[in-house]
């Protein structure tokens, strides 16, 4: 019938937060903007692959040679170059393998890819299962500036890109206007539209009221060089001569435990926090007055919302390079590998150059995108609904792939 639930099929993989807190972000936007009328499942392709790929290459040559047809198609017209190569078809043909099981479990109506190589698989196997008209098919981008071009593909319905950059980019690599929308980065409802008062959020999570405070942290992981900055700034932010801190410093150490355990092993002239894995970043960051961190783009817009300025201290090479300039050729924020500078650096902001980080703060808020999430998922309906429209004037066409729902 016309009012079933629609499924939403979000393809991820698991390699960092970043690509899962967004899947998580789409999925709880849908809940809150639409109810019931949308069932979101989230797969995460990279699971239970231990040993992969070697101990599987059989099974994935003979679903190769199985779907022959496919591959001829694929490797010989639209294939991008990377697939040539025997390994990186076999990668392929796992994770077709995964999308197939996807399709048969889920049905969806909708493909969302937040996954940076989930474009030509998914679409490959839509096609061959000839489902390509009656799936919405969107694409996610999950980088905030330079993007690897496997991102974009030309038969998607829709791309949407995080920033004007990126949109950029997609335009030179042949998507056309209609399939490009810039919303910003996807970011969990809690975060977006919490109303915080820095104060109250301070009692609550027992911090020095007064002292400013720098929140230290790299990504899910704890990665970076998060301890020597902290020891630091241990040092730049205790006033020898008036023999107290002008500053409070609070360490989210994400999933590394070495890190935290070894951070509370010491001694410290200023208050200093040091936590594990926080399920309610928008409080912390809420409660701080600038931000320490790895170039992570998740991590980067939730402090963009919360107008928090950013030093960014690491990146992950190739994938996070490009957030690095996002960041500080907008002014929100600056770059450096040193501990010891970024130390003085925060200690200056606490101190004299107040003004500068008031500033930093308002064009960090500026650049902010808290509606993204929904914006994107509305569009998304919005396709759904045109595609609804089209596939019922073909409906006589009915693929068995397709058990119509009870109330018909
Ligand atoms: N994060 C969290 N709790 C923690 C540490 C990190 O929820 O203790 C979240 C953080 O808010 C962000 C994500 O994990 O949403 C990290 O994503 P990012 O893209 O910054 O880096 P990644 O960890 O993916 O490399």
């Amino acid at each position: 019938g016309a009012n079933r639930a629609k499924n939403v099929l979000i393809l991820m993989s698991d390699t960092g937060g970043g690509h899962r807190a967004s899947a998580e972000a789409i999925k709880d936007a849908f809940r809150i903007e639409f109810g019931d009328d949308y069932r979101v499942f989230v797969k995460d392709l990279c699971k239970d692959h231990a040993g992969w790929p070697l101990n599987n290459m059989e099974s994935s040559y003979k679903f190769m040679v199985k779907h022959v047809q496919l591959w001829k198609v694929a490797f010989h017209s639209t294939s991008p170059r990377w697939v040539h190569c025997f390994y990186l078809a076999a990668l392929a043909s796992f994770y077709a393998k995964k999308v197939e099981a996807g399709l048969k479990k889920y049905k969806p109506d909708i493909i969302i890819s937040v996954h940076p190589l989930m474009q030509h698989i998914p679409l490959w196997v839509l096609k061959w299962q000839g489902l390509q008209n009656r799936v919405v098919f969107v694409t996610v981008i999950t980088d905030l500036n330079t993007c690897h071009p496997t991102w974009f593909h030309a038969n998607v319905n829709r791309c949407y890109c995080p920033s004007e950059e990126v949109a950029k980019r997609a335009a030179l690599d042949d998507l056309q206007p209609s399939q490009i929308r810039v919303f910003g980065l996807p970011i969990r409802p809690s975060f977006c539209r919490a109303v915080l008062v820095k104060d109250e959020l301070r009692k609550e999570l027992e911090l020095d009221p007064e002292l400013p405070a720098v929140l230290l942290m790299g990504g899910g992981e704890g990665m970076g060089p998060v301890k020597k900055t902290a020891r630091a700034l241990g040092e730049s932010l205790f006033d020898k001569e008036l023999g107290k801190p002008i500053g409070q410093l609070i360490v989210i150490c994400g999933r590394n435990k070495t890190l935290s355990s070894s951070l509370q092993a010491l001694e410290w002239k200023i208050p200093v926090k040091v936590r594990g894995f926080e399920t309610q970043m928008e409080k912390w960051m809420g409660a701080c007055d600038c931000i320490i961190t790895k170039a992570g783009p998740g991590t980067i817009a939730e402090a963009l919302i919360r107008g928090l300025p950013i030093i960014l201290n690491d990146f992950i090479p190739g994938q996070e390079v490009g957030n690095v300039p996002y960041v500080v050729d907008n002014g929100a924020g600056v770059f450096s590998k040193s501990p010891k500078e970024t130390a003085s650096l925060v200690a200056r902001w606490f101190g004299p150059d107040s003004e500068e980080l008031k500033k930093m703060s308002e064009r960090a808020l500026k650049l902010a995108q808290p509606e993204a999430v929904f914006d994107i998922v509305r569009d998304i309906h919005e396709l759904s609904l045109e595609k609804g429209v089209i596939s019922q004037i073909s409906s006589s066409l009915t693929s068995s792939f397709f058990i119509p729902s009870p109330e018909t």
